[in-house]
């Protein structure tokens, strides 16, 4: 249930209505946006005598929300959600869209800063490079760990590029405060709940990957348990989703950008790289990404993708990067 109050932000109203509803052992969530504040009540609504609570002054309206998320939802937060990084760059809301892109993994020194110094000399806002790898393979590279973190640490201070990299263990999570900007959460990890949980308790922007096979309501759910433990700096990130189709390596569901749009108030981010899974899809699901209203993309970029200890099928060219970058700009203003 959600109490919207009327235009002007009563304070002792608003006061009134969270007494009333605490008192009956429910919980609160007050959201003030530029327009109307609305309270979101959280527990047992039938403790909660509807008609004394229209009896308020400034009650403008009380809609009863059947989705299973709260603090995801668009009602409870009819205002879109910025993320502001630690250098002032925000995402979300009316704000440019933000590329994110470098190597799938950090490798070493050499590879990461000149993918760096491409990746933001084309234009891209956030310098992306996994350190700790979920790999369907035990074999294969699994990355190089808090080494890969400092690594990351060290392009930021060469570049000023923020850095946002993939957790995967509870942990870790003190290395990821100390040394990235946005901390990622896998495809692989969404449900992961106690994981989530312990995001809860930090402050650290999280880009939650939307699952393999995840539904859309189930990714908010996801997102929710961040958002019930007090961090509200989550952005939303679709990467593909399994479909029967085998020529690209998931199915890039682009619907996810209304849909979210106007289901929750989080930033919605595209991956297209993990969606297709081939180089050459990028660019068109990228520009169709941005025309789409995404708030923004977070893509591969190799300088040699050949060598690349993986994904490099997938990985842009720092020169295609650079033009598709011009395109990005150019089409921004559809969003
Ligand atoms: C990644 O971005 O490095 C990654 C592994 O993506 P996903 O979790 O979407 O597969
Ligand atoms: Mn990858």
């Amino acid at each position: 249930m959600i109490v919207v109050m009327n235009h002007g932000n009563n304070a002792s109203s608003i006061q009134q209505v969270v007494d009333f509803v605490e008192k009956a052992g429910l919980k609160t969530q007050v959201s003030k946006g530029v327009e109307r504040t609305v309270i979101g009540l959280i527990g047992d609504k039938t403790k909660v005598d509807r008609s004394v609570l229209e009896s308020i002054p400034d009650v403008a309206e009380i809609i009863d929300v059947s989705k299973p998320y709260k603090r995801a939802a668009r009602e409870m937060h009819p205002d879109d959600t910025v993320i502001t990084l630690n250098n002032g760059l925000k995402i979300g809301g009316k704000n440019e869209p933000v590329v994110m892109a470098g190597p799938c993994t950090v490798e070493n020194w050499e590879m990461l800063s000149e993918i760096a110094e491409a990746v933001k000399s084309a234009g891209a806002k956030v310098l992306r490079g996994g350190a700790w790898k979920p790999r369907t393979s035990p074999y294969a590279f699994q990355g190089l760990g808090e080494e890969g973190l400092k690594l990351l640490d060290k392009a930021r201070a060469a570049t000023g590029l923020p850095v946002v990299s993939e957790l995967m263990d509870t942990k870790d999570i003190p290395l990821f405060l100390k040394y990235v900007d946005i901390i990622q959460i896998g495809a692989r990890n969404m449900q992961n709940f106690s994981l989530l949980k312990e995001l809860g308790k930090i402050n650290k922007p999280i880009l939650l990957k939307r699952g393999l096979s995840a539904t859309i309501e189930e990714w908010l759910m996801s997102a929710e348990y961040i958002l019930a433990g007090g961090n509200t700096n989550v952005l939303l990130c679709e990467r593909g989703i399994r479909t029967m189709e085998k020529y690209t390596r998931n199915t890039l569901d682009l619907s996810a950008v209304p849909v979210i749009k106007k289901m929750s108030h989080l930033p919605i981010i595209i991956d297209p790289s993990h969606a297709v899974g081939h180089w050459d899809y990028v660019p068109a699901m990228s520009k169709a990404a941005i025309v789409a209203g995404a708030d923004g993309l977070i893509i591969e970029v190799h300088s040699a993708p050949e060598k690349a200890a993986c994904d490099g099928g997938q990985c842009l060219k720092p020169k295609l990067f650079s033009g598709l970058m011009q395109d990005i700009k150019a089409l921004s203003k559809y969003r």
